[in-house]
């Protein structure tokens, strides 16, 4: 914490002629493109490793990254609040999944919760058990990670299924108007991947994979 309020102090006084304008310009307004849905994990920082600035990602954090179903809305309704609003206010193109290595979500998931301590976290990581399951059947994108890690890769996949859940979601999707991306990140690393369906992987977001999303945007 004290590196928190410090870290306020100095950014106080270290802000840029650049910056001030720019905040004074976003106080009017925003307009990001891209819903990023990530883990709450401290070391999933999004705006650092996409060199985004303020302004440019709409962003929901969770344990896990994990969106419940549309059937699952009466029960759970913050994160289907964040789709709804992202889309039919902000009107976004993208929709950004991502998951990351190390996550203890998806450690909790594979290696079990102490129920009496943390019953809403047992509870919330019901959203996360139907990639539990698939793993556990032999279904992996990459058998060479640890399980947890492979866990967090179908996971993503997972969790982009049930943003499909959502009739408005797949009627945009439909029409061209939105895009569904999955990505994790390796923290070990700082690398950050996208999924590629054709080749069923997780490739490195470098300068030539960065090209084929580009291309396939346009
Ligand atoms: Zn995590």
């Amino acid at each position: 914490m004290k590196k928190l309020i410090q870290g306020i102090v100095d950014f106080r006084k270290n802000m840029t002629e650049e910056s001030r304008a720019l905040f004074a310009k976003l106080a009017l307004g925003h307009k990001p493109d891209t819903l990023f849905i990530a883990c709450s994990d401290s070391r999933v920082v999004p705006n650092l490793f996409a060199s985004t600035n303020p302004g440019d990602l709409f962003v929901l954090r969770n344990i896990g990254n994990l969106i419940p179903p549309f059937s699952a809305t009466s029960q759970d309704n913050s994160a289907s609040a964040v789709l709804e609003f992202s889309i039919s206010s902000l009107h976004v193109s993208d929709i950004i999944v991502c998951g990351h290595s190390e996550c203890a979500a998806m450690h909790a998931l594979a290696y079990g919760v102490d129920t009496l301590t943390c019953p809403h976290l047992e509870s919330w990581l019901t959203y996360g058990k139907e990639a539990l399951n698939k793993v556990k059947k032999g279904f992996t994108i990459d058998a060479s990670l640890t399980e947890h890690n492979q866990i967090s890769q179908v996971n993503v996949l997972q969790q982009m299924e049930h943003i499909m859940s959502y009739p408005f979601i797949r009627e945009r999707m439909e029409k061209k108007q939105l895009r569904l991306h999955g990505w994790w990140f390796d923290i070990a690393h700082a690398d950050v991947y996208c999924y590629e369906k054709e080749v069923n992987k997780f490739v490195l977001i470098d300068d030539k994979e960065a090209k084929v999303i580009l291309d396939k945007m346009n």
